[in-house]
This record gives C-alpha cells, structure tokens and sequence, in this order.
C-alpha cells in the first residue's frame, strides 16, 4: 500500500534538520521492509515568512507498506527523537494511505508557497478529513507537513543530493575543495546549477551551520547530482547522502500575481513601469513602481549584487516585472516588495537635455526661465529661437530577466540555465540514491534513466 509522511519544521537554530530526519527514517523503514518507488521530496515553502526556520523546508516521504501503522511509528519515534524541541523546532508530521489527495493537500501547498497559513486552519482541515497528523512543540509544522503532500513530481522540479556528516564532526568547519566544485559545475553545465559563485569566486553547496548537512548538490536529474558529488574532493568521512526530488530553483512561489493592497509576506509578481530609482542605505536601491495607477514601493537589498547592479540601470518608463515577496508594513513604513527577480519587458528611450552652445561664442547658454529664452554669460547674447539639446542616452539594460548573484538567490529561486529546461516527469530511482551507514546494503532498483 502507498504511504506518505510529511514532515516539517524539526530544526532549530542549534542544529538537527527536517531532511535529516528523512534520511534516518528511509534506512529504518528499509529494514522494516518497506519499498521506495519514488524518490523523497524536499519541499521549500515560503520564504518570506518571518517565523520560519532556516530554509523553510518540508520533506515528504513516499513509499510502500503492508504494514502501514508500523511504518508511520517508526517515523514517529525518530520525530520525536530527533526534533530539537527545547531550542524551538515545532515539528509538525501528516501520515496517509492511497494516493494523497489532491483536493486536501494540494491547496495548502499552494498556500504555503506564497502566503501565509494557520496552522489551526490546517489542522481543521485534517481533522475533518481523518488525516492522521502529529505535532510538537508549539505544532507550526503541520502547515508544511501538510503542504509538502501537495507537491507533484509533475510539477516543474530539480533534484538534490545532500550528504550528511557523522555526528562527531558537526559544528567543526565544512571542507571541499571550491576548484573541485567549480569544475563540477562546469563539465556539468547547464545540468548542475547554483553550486558555485563566479562573481564571488566562492563554492555554494555547503552550509555553514552546526547541523548535520555537510553538502548539497542541485541539478537536473539523480544521476547528474550524483556524478557531480563523486568529482568532489573533501576529507571528512560521511555518515551517507540521499537524493531529494525538490521544487528549489523552479520559481514556485512566484507563480501569482501580489494582491492589492499588498498583504505581508505574501509572494508572487507584479507589472508595472518605473516612476523612480534611488539609492538608499546599505547599497540598497529603491524603485517606484506604477502597477496601474497605484504607487508600489520595491526594494533590492545591497547583498543581492547582481541584481542591485542592473536595478541601478533602470530608468522611470521602462516596463517591469517585478517578482518578489512583502515586507509587512510598519507605521514609518509603508508594505514595500523585496525584489528577487525582475524581467525587463521594454526599455524606455532615456533623453538628457542641455542647454545650447551660444550661436555667438559657442558657451553654454543660461536659461532665462521657461519661454523666455535663453542668455549667454560670456557675451551677452540672448535668443529665443534656440532650444535645448536632447541627446538619447544609452542604456546598459535590455529586456530580459534579471536575477541576484547565486550565493543570494532564494532556494526556489529559478536560475537562468533552467529558463526552458523545467522538467514535470520524474526520473526512476538510481543505484545509490542513498547511501547510509546504517542500512548497508539497500537494495534499490537500478534502472537507467528515461
Ligand atoms: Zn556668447
């Protein structure tokens, strides 16, 4: 029989990690005898949500059992051991049968993605349902233990390797050659995205806090992920990897169009032209947006580099989408929208005005004010008849979309290399989908992938 278990919200800001505790229930459910067909899902929800934790990430996992109440058990003893619930996780999890339905599940993911949820309406509506659901701590993570079962693998997707540490070696620092990564990513391309900074010259795939991740890897198919792991060099010895099926780097939540008036942390897009770009502090950049008639107020933040770079480029009149979540507005502050992409869709002439050269002795003229004319200060001439020089200035944006340098895009963020690449079949399981030292020889089908 089909089971699901989602889950979410076990980590705390001290360590532990929701796919953590997917790849420890996957070995005990293995020798439990049940069977995978389908690969676990990482699940990112929304990002703007102020109470989250770390990545905001939900793990749904999906395999068979004849035995399905043992099998949620054993999952539901690892929750409990593993959820750092004294330092803030607030873990929720969600078991069923059959195929999950997606009248239930599906608009709470879609929900979570880009808004803000309650996590009493959720648990209303399982109960109401007959879901089977357990919480701890304050129980946030029902909301996106329910959310993650509304994820498809025939929604757009990527996949992600993440290998994890021994417990003796977490809170040390993370060592993998960055050349290694980068050239990785590079006999990989277009296939392997996001694990390397060019600008910055830096590696991408490993945290740098205290919990058990030590590395992960983004790409286009489980086989890819894991070719790209095996050209890694690192000297730490690992307690395993597991590869995620994931909506990261796909865009989800920005799929709707912001709601007027804007409502806090919610997520999507807005069109409109530019009224005005300024810098603020901290090399941040502000611009004013007219979405029909109304004044929204956007900003990209300094750490967005590349995009705070092109955002500089834009001038009042040029045609925008802005894509973003919503910061709550305070009484100072209006709501204002984080930008975290724009797409460029005309590029407005730019026209900057002098005043003319004297016909006399050829030095720039003085306005006398508008329609009187203009005087020279040199010679004292004056005319009427000359008018302003207009020169069209050259812009150094065109249309297209803009994104924030990797090490600062969100994990949904879609990167440029997968714009007409999205993938909605998912790949069959591969030999060593997941390696763990405490199963040692799982028995995975190896089929080829399609
Ligand atoms: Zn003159």
């Amino acid at each position: 029989m089909r089971c699901l278990v989602g889950l979410d919200d076990t980590d705390s800001r001290l360590g532990q990690c929701t796919t953590h505790l997917g790849f420890r229930a996957i070995p005990a459910l293995l020798s439990e005898g049940c069977t995978f067909r389908r690969y676990p899902r990482l699940v990112r929800l929304n990002p703007n949500i102020p109470f989250k934790t770390r990545g905001n990430a939900a793990v749904c996992l999906d395999f068979e059992s004849e035995r399905p109440d043992a099998a949620f058990e054993t999952v539901e003893s690892l929750l409990r051991e593993l959820s750092d619930v004294e330092n803030g996780a607030n873990s929720g999890a969600v078991f069923v049968t059959g195929d999950p339905e997606a009248r239930l599940f599906r608009p709470i993911y879609e929900r979570a993605l880009s808004g803000v949820v309650s996590p009493r309406w959720v648990s209303r509506v399982l109960k109401s349902n007959a879901v089977r659901s357990s919480t701890l701590g304050n129980g946030m993570g029902i909301v996106g233990a329910a959310a993650s079962l509304g994820f498809s693998e025939e929604d757009d997707h990527t996949y992600e390797l993440v290998a994890y540490r021994r417990p003796e070696n977490c809170g040390t620092p993370r060592v993998v050659d960055p050349e290694r990564v980068m050239r990785a990513e590079r006999a990989l391309f277009p296939y392997v995205f996001n694990s390397y900074d060019y600008g910055a010259g830096r590696s991408l795939i490993a945290p740098h806090g205290p919990d058990p991740v030590f590395a992960g890897v983004r790409a286009a198919s489980p086989s890819i992920a894991m070719k790209a792991f095996g050209m890694l060099s690192y000297e730490e010895k690992l307690a395993g990897h597991m590869v995620y099926l994931s909506n990261q780097c796909t865009d989800a939540h920005l799929s709707n169009p912001l709601r007027m008036p804007l409502s806090a942390y919610s997520a999507g897009w807005l069109s409109g032209s530019v009224r005005s770009v300024g810098d603020g502090d901290g090399g941040h950049v502000y611009i004013s947006l007219d979405a029909d008639g109304r004044e929204v107020p956007c900003a990209v933040y300094g750490p967005a580099g590349d995009l705070v770079r092109m955002s500089r480029q834009l001038a009042p009149g040029d045609r925008l989408i802005v894509f973003g979540g919503v910061r709550r507005g305070t009484h100072a502050h209006p709501a204002i929208v984080n930008v975290e992409k724009f797409e460029v869709l005309s590029v407005a002439e730019k026209v900057q005005y002098e005043n003319p050269a004297c016909p006399v002795c050829t030095r720039r003229m003085k306005s006398e004010g508008r329609g009187k004319g203009f005087q020279c200060h040199g010679c004292g001439a004056r005319s009427r008849s000359v008018r302003k020089k207009a020169t069209i200035i050259r812009r150094n944006i065109e249309p297209g979309v803009y994104l924030p340098s990797p090490g600062a895009q969100r994990h949904l963020t879609k990167p440029l290399v997968r714009y007409g690449r999205e993938r909605r079949v998912a790949y069959p399981l591969v030999e060593g989908w997941i390696v763990s030292e405490s199963v040692r020889a799982l028995r995975v089908p190896a089929k080829s992938p399609r």
